[in-house]
């Protein structure tokens, strides 16, 4: 059964899930059932090329868990993905949403394809053949797919396009993270930032420590890095580091966030940016500083690194940035770890506005979408700390606890069909 998922990403997330369980006392079948998906798809998308020549494209798309309620979570679009990436990616969506009390299961898809090589148009051809072949199994009550790495609104707004067309009606509610002017939820583009950055402030308060003047760096510049630079940035801390894909640039005195964004706005790339020593994607994970956000790929922090980086807490952005071994070597060095599943979960609950709005055509203010997830971040914050103080295990542990726990005691409720 494992097979078809053996990857390093899958491994990692078993591991995760296995430490998770020790205390949990659940039952053999259920930890069994959990642990792997409970459908996948795996397509192949032939796309016409700019040059008139046809390339092929696998996809994937997996539902790992339906029992609290349709599935939710990202299409990602990069080299890396695959079968054991989407999976172990569909399972952390099952705990964050059993973590933030959201009506959703868990899911994850991608392309395995570099959307820098692809022109607009072929990204285009390429969004829509990859909807239709992954049309059977979602829909606003079945599988709601959302931005992730190397997707956007654009590649959202072509998703429910191609989906409304084939119902023959617009089905807003199909995906989260669409522009706002086709239903897309006020919020949705910083919520996930935005989140990290609320629950950065809760976890320096829980460690006794303060945000103003707090030092970050900043793996990754995209959707979630930089929304939470902007955040970080208004609320005091001085950001050091910040790269992209191409490398990352560094000055211990502070980056100016709105130039930064003017350089990726202008140039695309962070090291365009004079003012700053140039760093690698490796140094920046050792800079000295407060909180190391990693906001890009999964499995960056590793026993290789672990004993070297300099930062005082780790926050993460990324799914699954930090392997299980290097968990241990940071718990040995009492650098805390605050959980992908606690502190990105921002973009899965304005996901949930969002597909509440378009359910219900009804939209919501800027200001009540920003109220709302900073409550539920706070509330889930203290969830998680209150746990892990009572069981005296790690934020880490004590989140995937409580998100396991959630859709495991749902599972019991609804019993075996048939
Ligand atoms: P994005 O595509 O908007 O940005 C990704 C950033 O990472 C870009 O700056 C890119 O240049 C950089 N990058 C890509 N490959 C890299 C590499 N090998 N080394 C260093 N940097 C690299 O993606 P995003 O939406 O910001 O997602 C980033 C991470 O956050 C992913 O792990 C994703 O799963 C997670 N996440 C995203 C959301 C969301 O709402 N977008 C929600 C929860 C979690």
């Amino acid at each position: 059964m494992s097979g078809i998922f053996k990857s390093p990403a899958f491994e990692n997330a078993v591991v995760q899930f296995d430490r998770a369980c020790e205390s949990l006392g659940l039952e053999d079948w259920l930890k069994e059932r959990l642990r792997y998906p409970q459908r996948t798809l795996v397509v192949n998308c032939p796309v016409r090329m700019d040059n008139g020549k046809i390339k092929v494209f696998s996809g994937y798309r997996v539902q790992h868990n339906l029992t609290l309620g349709p599935c939710k979570g990202g299409i990602r679009y990069h080299p890396d993905v695959d079968m054991g990436e989407v999976a172990s990616l569909a399972m952390g969506m099952s705990w964050k949403c059993g973590l933030a009390e959201l009506p959703f299961g868990g899911a994850k898809g991608g392309v395995s394809v570099d959307p820098r090589e692809l022109s607009l148009n072929e990204l285009e051809r390429l969004t829509r053949r990859y909807t239709v072949e992954i049309l059977p199994i979602i829909g606003p009550n079945k599988d709601i797919p959302a931005p992730d790495m190397g997707t956007n609104p654009q590649t959202m707004a072509w998703m429910m396009d191609t989906y409304s067309m084939t119902e023959g009606y617009t089905t807003p509610a199909v995906v989260t993270g669409k522009p706002t002017l086709i239903g897309g939820s006020l919020g949705r583009e910083e919520a996930t930032g935005y989140g990290v950055a609320y629950t950065i402030e809760d976890a320096l308060r829980h460690f006794g420590k303060t945000l103003p003047g707090s030092k970050v760096a900043i793996q990754g510049f995209g959707n979630v890095g930089t929304h939470t630079a902007i955040k970080l940035a208004e609320m005091g801390c001085s950001i050091v580091a910040v790269s992209d894909v191409y490398g990352g640039i560094y000055n211990p005195s502070g980056l100016p966030v709105d130039k930064l964004l003017d350089i990726m706005k202008q140039k695309g790339k962070i090291q365009e940016f004079k003012n700053a020593d140039k760093i690698t994607n490796e140094e920046i994970l050792k800079t000295q500083c407060d909180i190391l956000l990693p906001a890009a790929i999964g499995r960056v922090i590793t026993k290789e690194n672990a004993s070297q980086l300099r930062c005082k807490m780790v926050v993460e952005g990324a799914n699954g940035p930090t392997t299980a071994e290097a968990d241990d070597i940071l718990e040995e060095r009492g650098i805390p770890v605050v959980p992908d599943i606690l502190a990105n979960a921002g973009g899965v609950i304005v996901s949930y506005f969002e597909w509440v709005q378009g359910l219900q055509e009804y939209y919501w203010s800027t200001d009540m979408v920003f109220a709302e997830l900073q409550k539920r971040m706070h509330g889930m914050f203290e969830k998680v700390s209150n746990y892990a103080n009572e069981k005296r295990v790690s934020l880490r542990i004590a989140a995937l606890m409580l998100g396991i726990n959630r859709v495991a005691q749902a599972k019991k409720l609804r019993g075996l069909y048939p």
